[in-house]
């Protein structure tokens, strides 16, 4: 049997994985890629596929596509547990589980929905992306009745971009403006510099989004949401961008994680509990030094994680991943307008979506054209 590769999702980490993956095929080695999608899509840009700036096709990679033509097996499955002892994943809905000789993991990560009791038809988290195009649809339905509202929770990258795009759909379709409301906790997108803070609430206040500042909210219930302090609010639609886990599968399998529940992994981005089981992006937690959960990290491990895969099936040394320094960090509000800050260096307009649609594109070019 020649010695097989298994890749959890084909997401931001595995991008040079999969498009070298004839090159694990050429060393005899067999590769297999479980998804639950035949498509990655390109976080950066979903909220722009929201508002109408891009199509699904635009902002997504055609997974099993690729990993077909490379002469690896797609497994459209969510996996779901990891067997580390016997080397298996076993899969969600499926009898039989997966062998593995080196396994690698980038399945994500997922909006908790903990305060969310009902699961009505009218509540779309920022992730899986593919929600936000589902989203998109109702908000033109319900939309061409008028007097919609809509509730987004959260004030994060995710929130606020979400917020600036539904603005901008509901223009570029000649709709009424919805009444969107911005559920910020107790401060608007504490956390991040004061001038992006700024800048950002100015874009959006522009645009009639108010924004709330008066507690978190505790629970949504009947299209209800309450916060803190007992103060209720109702809307049409509501998006829970409250920030992300890791994905579930590790702390089900018995492997080191760490307090998120994120896999533990070392320098190497091997599991620190197993030699053989690697990991990238959202879904990893990296003991030297805990990372945002960003794209940008999830690209820059790319090279590690390819060499590492390729080490680990030869038996050669491991390479270790610098998580390099400070990122660039654009948001794209809705209506051609961004925000755009690195280290000190901040400002807002057309400008910083410019830049941002031609990194992003840019990006989602370098990988299709594999
Ligand atoms: C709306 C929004 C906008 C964002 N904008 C930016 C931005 O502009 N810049 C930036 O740096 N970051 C941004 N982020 C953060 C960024 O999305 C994440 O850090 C990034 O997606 C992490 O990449 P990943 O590959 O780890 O995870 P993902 O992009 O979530 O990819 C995981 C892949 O694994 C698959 N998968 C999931 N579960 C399983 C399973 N059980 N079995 C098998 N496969 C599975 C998924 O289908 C997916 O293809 C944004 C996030 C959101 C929600």
């Amino acid at each position: 049997m020649k010695p097989h590769l298994l890749l959890i999702g084909g997401g931001h980490a595995h991008m040079i994985t999969l498009k070298k993956l004839d090159t694990f095929i050429a060393k005899g080695f067999q590769v297999t890629v479980i998804q639950p999608s035949q498509y990655h899509y390109y976080s950066g840009m979903g909220p722009g596929m929201l508002g109408g700036t891009y199509q699904p096709d635009d902002i997504r990679f055609a997974t099993k596509k690729l990993v077909e033509s490379k002469g690896g097996v797609f497994v459209q499955a969510e996996a779901y547990r990891i067997d580390p002892k016997q080397q298996f994943v076993y899969l969600k809905d499926v009898e039989e589980p997966l062998h593995y000789d080196v396994l690698s993991c980038n399945a994500g990560s997922y909006v908790p929905k903990n305060i969310v009791k009902d699961s009505g038809g009218c509540i779309f988290t920022s992730k899986p992306i593919e929600e936000l195009e589902k989203a998109k649809e109702q908000i033109l339905e319900k939309g061409k009745k008028g007097g919609v509202t809509i509730a987004v929770l959260g004030s994060g990258p995710a929130a606020i971009e979400i917020a600036g795009n539904i603005h901008q759909l509901c223009k570029e379709h000649g709709l009424s403006q919805p009444r969107i409301q911005l559920f910020g906790g107790r401060s608007f997108m504490s956390g991040r510099p004061e001038k992006v803070q700024k800048l950002a609430r100015r874009i959006l206040e522009k645009k009639g989004i108010e924004i709330i500042e008066d507690g978190y909210v505790t629970s949504v219930a009947d299209q209800e949401i309450t916060l803190e302090n007992e103060a209720h609010y109702k809307a049409d639609i509501i998006f829970p961008a409250l920030g992300v886990r890791p994905s579930k599968i590790f702390s089900r399998s018995g492997l080191d994680v760490g307090p998120d529940g994120g896999l533990k992994v070392n320098e190497y981005l091997q599991s620190t509990s197993h030699a053989n089981i690697f990991g990238g992006g959202d879904c990893i937690y990296y003991a030297k030094q805990p990372l945002d959960k960003v794209g940008v990290y999830a690209v820059r491990q790319n090279e590690t994680l390819y060499n590492n895969l390729m080490a680990s099936l030869e038996k050669k040394p491991l390479e270790k991943f610098s998580p390099g320094g400070d990122y660039l960090l654009i948001y794209n509000l809705g209506d051609k307008q961004g925000v755009l800050s690195k280290w000190s260096f901040t400002f807002s307009g057309k400008l910083a979506f410019v830049i941002k649609d031609y990194i992003d594109r840019k990006f989602i070019q370098t990988f299709k054209e594999f």
